[in-house]
């Protein structure tokens, strides 16, 4: 059989219920972003879970296409590999739509640099402190950085969009997400954390500490560790391990 037609099938546990899921299996030996269909698969239906548990207890899901309240300023963290799939999605496209990807991407990049905060988020070293992290996100979200792939107020990039806007589902009204730093939305929570058991991996395969940078920064992020990046590793034990760390 074709491998890039292979599929993991595997049961997950989830609040004791049991959620089948049918994941393309990656590739052997993958860059790290060459999990992510099978990572995205996984996430999606625990996502479909969780929302049939808020559904379930009267709670309904606000979150609509055409609503883009928490892509226009929101800082968006995406891990290593989600950057570098986010480069390769980029350099895949038409030259006109690259072009215009690419210039967003430069203006939000220019305005982090003139507010001082790009380095902050390119090169941090150290977990911050949550209060430091929340002056850092305000400082940020005042900057009113839409993201470069909204369009018309919807996701261009829906099926590969990043963990954290799969699993940012709220049952609040919707005019809350505006400022987030004013209002608190009521988030529907996740029961696996994705992006937490990225970064997991990829501290474990690049052998450093690893952290979430701003989606307007990944390309410039990815374009800065594309040697990294492109280090490809045998797929299954770390596939295993990012299921282990999931929660
Ligand atoms: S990737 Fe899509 S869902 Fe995520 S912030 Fe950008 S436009 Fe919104």
């Amino acid at each position: 059989m074709d491998p890039r037609r292979r599929r993991i099938e595997l049961v997950l546990r989830i609040d004791g219920a049991a959620v089948a899921v049918s994941a393309p299996q990656p590739p052997s030996p993958a860059w790290l972003d060459e999990l992510l269909p099978a990572q995205r698969a996984i996430d999606d239906a625990a996502i479909a879970h969780a929302v049939r548990k808020a559904e379930a207890g009267g709670r309904t899901v606000a979150c609509a296409k055409g609503c883009s309240a928490c892509c226009r300023a929101q800082p968006v963290p995406v891990t290593p590999p989600e950057a570098h799939a986010l480069l390769r999605l980029v350099e895949a496209l038409t030259a006109a739509r690259r072009h215009d990807i690419e210039a967003r991407f430069a203006d939000r990049e220019q305005r982090l640099r003139d507010a001082g905060l790009a380095d902050a988020f390119l090169q941090r070293v150290d977990a911050l402190d949550a209060d430091a992290a929340r002056t850092l996100a305000h400082a940020y979200f005042k900057l009113g950085l839409a993201c470069p792939f909204l369009d018309d107020n919807a996701c261009s990039i829906h099926p590969q969009r990043p963990f954290v806007c799969r699993q940012y589902l709220v049952t609040s009204d919707p005019a809350l997400c505006a400022d987030p730093f004013a209002h608190k939305a009521e988030v529907i929570p996740m029961p696996l954390h994705a992006a937490t058991a990225a970064l997991a991996i990829s501290e474990a395969a690049y052998g450093r500490r690893q952290h979430s940078v701003p989606l307007v920064l990944a390309l410039a992020y990815a374009r800065r560790h594309r040697a990294e990046l492109e280090r490809r590793f045998d797929a299954e034990p770390l596939f295993r391990q990012w299921l282990g760390a999931l929660r």
